[in-house]
This record gives C-alpha cells, sequence and structure tokens, in this order.
C-alpha cells in the first residue's frame, strides 16, 4: 500500500493550504491564489527528484501515457512495443492514441527483453515502452541502446517504479519520457494523478499544450487570451493533489528504507527454502522493494506452495493467473472489445490483423510468471507481523 499507508499530518497541512486560498485549480486565478501553486511545486519536487528538466502533473497514470505518447506524435498506423505482463493501461493508451500496440516477451526481471526490440520490429514500429513492474527496472540501458539504435522512442511506463533506480539513475529518466501513477495504491498517492517526466523541452512543450486544451501558458497574458497552435484535452492536475503529492514526495525515501527492511526480513527467510529463487535486478539497491518476487522450479510446486502459504494467511500472487496484469487473460482485449462498436484500431487498415497475442509468443513469461509468486510488502509490519510471516512460511514449507 505504500504511500497511502503514511498520510498524515503533513498532507492535512499541504491540503489545509490549498483550502484556505479556496483556489483549487491550477491555472490563473492569480491574485486570490496568494502565490500558492501547489501543481506547480509538486512538478519541480518530482523534475528534480527524478534528475530531469522537466515534469507534467497529470490525472492519472494512464492519462500520464496517453499524453506523453500524443506528445511523441505516435497515432494511427503506428505500432508500439509493450511487454506482456503490465497493468492493462499501457495497451489501453497506446489503443487511445490510435497505435497498435504488439505484445513482446519479458526476461528473469520480468520486464520487457531487450532482444525482442528487433525481433519484432516492422517498418511501422516508432517506440518501446519498457514497463518497471513491481518496484524494479528493466534492463534498461541496453533498451534504450537497442532502441536508439532502431531509431525507436522510448516510453519508460515507471507507474509501479517511483524511487526506484538503476545505477544511481532514477526510472523515468532514461527514455524519451518518463510516466508514474499516483493513484490510491501507488508508491506515491494523490488519490488519483500521474506525472510525465522528460529532458527534452519540444516533447515537453507539446505535453503541456495537449494536456490543457492546447493553452500554450503564456504567463504574459490572462488565461483567456493565451494562443495554441494543436488541439488538446483535458488531463489537468487539480492543487489539491499537488498538495498530496508534495507531502508524500518527501516521505518517498524514508518509505523505500522501510519497505527495504521489511523486505529483506522475509527474503532472508525465502533463501533458506529449497529450491526458491529470486526475481533477477539488474541493480539490487535500485529497488524500491514494493514487492516481493520469488520462484518455484515449476508451476505446479508454486501453486501447491501458494495455496500452504494462504492456509497460513501469508497473501502471494500468481501473475500468469491475474486478471489486470497479462495479456493472455485479458479476454475483452483478445476479442478486441473497444468501448465504440469500432473496433479501432485493430481495424487499421495498416495492421490489416496481423498483430497476434498468442502465449506461444512469449514463452519466457509462460513459464516464469507460472511459478513466481509475488507477496506484497507494507511500509509499516510490525516484527510481530513479520515474524507471523516467517512462521507462515516454515510451516508451509514442511507440508510440501
Ligand atoms: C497503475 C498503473 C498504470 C495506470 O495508472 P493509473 O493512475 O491507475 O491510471 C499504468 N501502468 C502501470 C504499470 C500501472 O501499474
Amino acid at each position: 500500500m505504500a504511500g497511502a499507508e503514511l498520510i498524515g499530518k503533513e498532507e492535512i497541512k499541504e491540503v489545509m493550504d490549498v483550502l484556505e486560498t479556496g483556489i483549487i485549480m491550477r491555472y490563473g486565478f492569480d491574485k486570490e491564489r496568494k502565490g500558492i501553486f501547489k501543481v506547480r511545486e509538486f512538478e519541480e519536487a518530482c523534475a528534480k527528484y527524478c534528475g530531469v528538466k522537466y515534469a507534467l502533473g497529470v490525472t492519472s497514470g494512464s492519462a500520464a501515457l496517453k499524453v506523453a505518447l500524443t506528445a511523441m506524435n505516435i497515432g494511427p498506423g503506428d505500432e508500439v512495443i509493450v511487454p506482456a505482463f503490465t497493468f492493462v493501461a499501457t495497451y489501453e493508451a497506446v489503443m487511445e492514441v490510435g497505435a497498435i500496440p504488439v505484445m513482446v516477451d519479458i526476461d528473469d526481471t520480468l520486464n520487457l527483453d531487450p532482444l525482442e526490440i528487433e525481433k519484432k520490429k516492422t517498418r511501422y514500429t516508432k517506440a518501446v515502452i519498457p514497463v518497471h513492474m513491481c518496484g524494479s527496472a528493466a534492463n534498461i540501458d541496453k533498451i534504450t541502446e537497442i532502441a536508439r539504435k532502431n531509431k525507436l522512442l522510448v516510453l519508460e511506463d515507471n507507474a509501479q517504479g517511483c524511487g526506484a533506480s538503476f545505477k544511481g539513475k532514477k526510472l523515468g529518466s532514461f527514455g524519451d519520457m518518463g510516466c508514474f501513477s499516483f493513484d490510491y495504491v501507488k508508491t506515491v498517492t494523490t488519490g488519483e494523478g500521474g506525472m510525465v517526466i522528460s529532458n527534452n523541452r519540444d516533447l515537453y512543450l507539446r505535453s503541456e499544450w495537449y494536456h490543457d486544451h492546447g493553452h500554450d501558458h503564456n504567463p504574459k497574458v490572462s488565461r483567456a487570451l493565451e494562443g495554441r497552435t494543436i488541439l488538446g484535452f483535458n488531463y489537468r492536475m487539480n492543487e489539491l493533489q499537488g498538495a498530496l503529492g508534495l507531502a508524500q514526495l518527501s516521505k518517498l525515501d524514508y518509505l523505500i528504507g522501510e519497505q527495504k527492511k521489511n523486505k529483506k526480513f522475509i527474503m532472508d527467510v525465502l533463501a533458506k527454502v529449497p529450491g526458491v529463487g529470486f526475481r533477477a535486478k539488474p541493480d539490487r539497491d535500485g529497488d524500491s522493494a514494493t514487492f516481493l518476487a520469488f520462484n518455484l522450479p515449476d508451476e505446479k510446486q508454486a501453486q501447491k506452495f501458494q495455496n500452504l502459504l494462504a492456509a497460513e494467511g501469508v497473501e502471494t500472487v500468481c501473475y500468469k493467473r491475474n486478471l489486470w496484469h497479462y495479456v493472455p487473460n485479458w479476454e475483452h482485449f483478445l476479442a478486441k472489445s473497444t468501448a465504440n462498436s469500432k473496433k479501432y484500431p485493430f481495424k487499421d487498415t495498416s495492421n490489416k490483423g496481423k498483430v497476434k497475442y498468442l502465449r506461444k509468443s512469449i514463452p519466457y513469461a509462460e513459464d516464469i510468471l507460472g511459478r513466481t509468486l509475488v507477496m506484497g510488502i507494507s511500509v509499516k509490519m510490525s516484527q510481530e507481523k513479520l515474524d507471523s510471516i516467517r512462521k507462515g512460511i516454515e510451516q508451509a514449507v514442511k507440508k510440501m
């Protein structure tokens, strides 16, 4: 649950600053807002934290992906490479801009396999979206290197990796653009919310215009007189979200530190279990420790262990059977059940139905996700709780 566990007086103070002025919108009302610009401050703090030049607050992580893809000029006729293991929003965002998601396999990091890029790209491919699942990095240096060599843009979906890093550099800052989610169950939460980051001024500006009806945000004129060059939509973050985000971001390093301690305790217990292995991490220290992923020699043993653990009150997730994070389980996506009846972009003439989503094209995911169990790590885990997990694991092992 992460950030939601730590909501307290700091969040209350930041939110009260906004409510005392009554100005909940991030733009305009310059006299009435008494110098309070929480979203702007939160963006600056995020950019600084991630070591990038630009950050733009938006309404959700899903919106962040759509805004970034739009800024990157991805649309109808384009293909975007996306891993088979991700939240459904990554695929939805690609389709929202009219492009086709191309499903590729993962490697032992559980994230996008860099070697899949050259295997699966076609003349329509424009971008790659590595997703840093469950708080730990993809082989992001290889991914960016191969993508650049093939002239493909990189958009990092870092919705689950807020605060995590790779060799000292924050995730989200490797690609042309990076996206974050601050929904209620993410590492940093603003209730609902998201962020787009970039070092590229042009991509940032196009995001900023698009997310607010094309407004150029010219500080010299009032909002009603601002210019516009492109059409947009509304994905603006509000001041209450900005206020929550500021308080939450100041707790992020503490939060990760606590999660690391709790994760280490449980990992040390699991490391003693015969046959148990752990997810590969390109940078162990960079892990945000939001989840612990471990594996068994085969799927049957993993299922048995999962059931035994559950009987002892220790809950784990097997993502091969999860309904929202693994493409082969998305019956509505596979049936091309778009919200309107037009089935676009699946009916795009450049696609001709040639992009397929078959289990046999992702053999590694089929194997590793079937025998991997994932446990959520909380910030607040009492010694009593940790001991009960340790006992639960030890009891389950006896019955294997
Ligand atoms: C949560 C999540 C999103 C979407 O974020 P929302 O803020 O819930 O819209 C996108 N991608 C991944 C990998 C996520 O986990």
